[in-house]
């Protein structure tokens, strides 16, 4: 089904390279290196499965985001870039929509978009320069057409329908910004690393959960369950927050400042008939919404009848600043209990009230919310690397790289962290790890310069352009799967 390995290297050669974490993290990196011949390549997942409930990969609201972050034309930038990729790499099945609208109510806040002076103008103009200077340089990435395209201004009324108040709002635009079907694109990984593992490509363990990690003269050795020891000459540790509770090896590599744990929440919601029957176009041609300024808050297309709703003030549940000094650092358990379903209590709060809470702060501004039939509450940790942000526009400004702790052996064996960022970073930020490790292979001479940059190159703006090869290792060529097959990975998963 695949096609030859790319760079084919000796079997000698071959380093042994083991991926903690089977989220979209491990399991993209994992595809993308087991296709090219240079590593024999073992999977850790701590849990029974891969993708599972418990995972930020299956629990979170599947924007490419990057105008929400706009305020800051580097992050703007670097986000965009990271939805380019991601779109060119991935088959047009995973995604639920095409567009998101942009509305800022008249209410001055602290939230994503906002920094003094910036407007909504501001943040489209910028977008679309970034997407005029990309398409200038690399001319076959005009995916979302031409610039004017990019972003429209449009009425509110468009939202709203008739419900609700126009003055309300200072304006709105409707960007062309993919969002994730996180139950098809969870089952499209699921479906590739299946692939992979019946070719021998991956190596797969389950409740195999790293309980720490050290030096040795076998290369790293890693503990498993507390019971027995594997070695390996590479370790990249994608186990998000759960990747914090693993001890850093001890030697003397840099440390980075540190990582903002949160707890966070928003609800699915299904469009009740009577709904459907009052304004038909939320089924025919409702746009995911983000609210910025004042309250930040989306209702995001989420299949045929739901969304998913969050709301400035509940998306946040908890938080937790942990420099790297501090690691391993233990989860708070009754935050790890209240994601597991253990308790329906968080705090003094229920999960009906909190869902009740979401939708009624959203409908403040957008009054059909309210009608909408809640179905459960979907929580999970989130992971930005950097220290305690003052407000949601430095969460993304703060810390472009992902990597919180790199050690590199003299041998050329690597230990890498890269615990947080955004599922918008996934393909990116594994490429970027993909260039590192081929740099030990250059610089042991066994891959020469030229042969890397046939397939992967890093340009001094932050572009990763990639061969055509390499585009299709995501599966993007994988016919999908028959509805049924689909339906029965999403149940297993759990997903909605
Ligand atoms: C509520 C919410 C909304 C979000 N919305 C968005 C959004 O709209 N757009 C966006 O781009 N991003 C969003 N995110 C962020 C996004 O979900 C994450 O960046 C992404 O899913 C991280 O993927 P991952 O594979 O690194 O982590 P995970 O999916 O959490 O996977 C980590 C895996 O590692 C395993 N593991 C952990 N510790 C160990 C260990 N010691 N040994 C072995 N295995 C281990 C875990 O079991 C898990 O399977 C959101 C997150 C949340 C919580």
């Amino acid at each position: 089904m695949f096609h030859e390995q790319l760079f084919n290297i000796p079997l000698e050669a071959q380093q042994k390279i083991a991926i903690i974490g089977g989220g979209a993290m491990g399991i993209s990196l994992a595809s993308i290196l087991s296709q090219l011949g240079i590593a024999k390549v073992t999977l850790l997942e701590a849990e029974s499965i891969p993708l599972n409930h418990y995972s930020a990969s299956l629990n979170n609201t599947g924007i490419l985001h990057h105008f929400v972050y706009g305020g800051h034309f580097s992050t703007l930038e670097l986000l965009f870039k990271q939805t380019i990729l991601f779109k060119k790499v991935m088959p047009d099945y995973v995604f639920e929509d095409n567009y998101v609208n942009y509305v800022a109510p008249n209410i001055e806040g602290n939230t994503a978009i906002y920094q003094k002076g910036v407007t909504l103008k501001d943040v489209s103009k910028n977008l679309m320069e970034i997407y005029k200077n990309h398409i200038n340089n690399y001319p076959s990435e005009q995916i979302f057409g031409s610039a004017q395209e990019l972003v429209q201004q449009i009425d509110t009324e468009e939202i709203l329908w008739g419900t609700g108040d126009k003055n309300s709002f200072n304006g709105a635009v409707k960007v062309k910004q993919p969002v994730l079907n996180i139950g098809e694109y969870c089952s499209h990984l699921s479906q590739l690393l299946n692939e992979l593992i019946k070719e021998q490509k991956i190596n797969l363990q389950t409740n195999h959960r790293v309980t720490n990690i050290e030096l040795s003269d076998r290369g790293f050795k890693l503990k498993i369950n507390h019971e027995e020891n594997l070695y390996f000459n590479t370790v990249i540790n994608t186990g998000y927050a759960g990747g914090l509770e693993i001890p850093i090896p001890s030697f003397s590599g840099e440390k980075e400042v540190g990582n903002i744990v949160k707890l966070k929440v928003y609800g699915l919601y299904k469009i009740p008939e009577n709904l459907k029957n009052k304004i038909p176009q939320l089924i025919e041609n409702f746009s995911s919404t983000l609210l910025i300024r004042g309250q930040y808050a989306g209702i995001i297309k989420a299949g045929e009848d739901r969304l998913a709703i969050f709301y400035g003030l509940e998306y946040d549940q908890a938080e937790l600043y942990i420099p790297l000094a501090k690691t391993p650092f233990n989860l708070p358990q009754n935050w790890i209990s209240w994601i597991r379903d253990e308790t329906n209590y968080f705090g003094n709060r229920n999960e009906t009230s909190i869902l009740q809470a979401i939708q009624q702060g959203v409908s403040q501004w957008i009054p059909w919310v309210g009608q909408l039939e809640p179905i459960k509450l979907k929580k999970n940790l989130q992971v930005y690397p950097g220290q305690k942000p003052a407000n949601e526009l430095e969460v993304a400004k703060r810390d472009h790289n992902p990597i919180r702790y790199h050690y590199q052996h003299q041998t050329g064996e690597q230990y890498i962290h890269i615990p947080g960022a955004k599922l918008t970073s996934v393909v990116y930020h594994s490429f970027l790890i993909i260039h590192k490790l081929l740099q030990t292979y250059i610089n042991k001479g066994i891959l020469t310069e030229q042969e890397v940059k046939q397939h992967l190159i890093i340009d001094n703006n932050r572009t990763i352009i990639i061969s055509p090869k390499l585009e299709s290792l995501l599966g993007k060529g994988l016919p999908q799967s028959p509805p049924e097959k689909r339906e029965k990975v999403m149940r297993e998963l759990n997903v909605y």
